[in-house]
């Protein structure tokens, strides 16, 4: 597998560069990972980048996202935060990969068993880890007016999960113009999936 290319950046749609993903993550539940020269992908990529999506996923050690679509140097913008919220910062380097960059997809990836969500759904304080976990609030409100489960249910902390990446979704396309208006005109799309801890699959939310 070769590193991208600008002729292959440029050549890709928003639903190409999410097929390369999903692809990616099919060989790597399979086992059936890509046989890639990092070293020669270090020397094509020595002049420059072009990679075809950017992921926001959690800081969680199971979770790279390089590892679970099976990509290699140069493919992918990861930007990595626990409980994969948005800031003013993510949003930046969001805008620069679809932008600048030329990146086709933006990409929140929640997961299951996420420490991050559990925390927050249990009300946990402490140090700057509060202000962080505030902001999968809305998540857990959306969850609570679904249900009436007990917030330490597991079932409805995996739903909290899943809201929460709908949430990153809406407040990407409300809080950046350079994001909604690139989507509006079709050249990416803002796409949502989460990734299962236990089995290495992830599910997009369009499926
Ligand atoms: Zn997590």
């Amino acid at each position: 597998m070769r590193a991208h290319t600008k002729a292959t950046q440029d050549s890709l749609s928003p639903e190409a560069a999410m097929s390369i993903l999903k692809e990616g993550n099919e060989r790597f539940v399979r086992n059936l990972r890509s046989n890639r020269n990092l070293l020669q992908m270090v020397n094509e990529t020595r002049d420059g980048q072009w990679p075809f999506a950017v992921v926001l996923s959690c800081i969680d050690s199971r979770t790279s996202a390089e590892l679970i679509f099976d990509q290699g140097l140069g493919d992918i913008f990861s930007a990595r935060v626990a409980g994969n919220v948005v800031n003013e910062d993510i949003l930046g380097s969001m805008e620069y990969a679809v932008k600048y960059a030329g990146s086709k997809l933006v990409l929140v990836l929640g997961h299951t068993k996420c420490g991050a969500v559990t925390s927050a759904c249990k009300k946990v304080k402490d140090g700057n880890i509060t202000a962080l976990l505030h902001k999968i609030k809305p998540a857990i409100e959306r969850a609570s007016k679904e249900s009436d489960s007990a917030t330490d249910d597991p079932r409805f902390i995996e739903r909290v999960a899943e809201l929460n990446v709908f949430e990153a979704m809406e407040e990407i396309r409300e809080r950046s113009t350079i994001i909604s208006g690139l989507e509006k005109e079709g050249k990416i799309k803002v796409v949502g999936a989460v990734y299962d801890v236990e089995t290495g699959l992830v599910s997009f939310f369009d499926e």
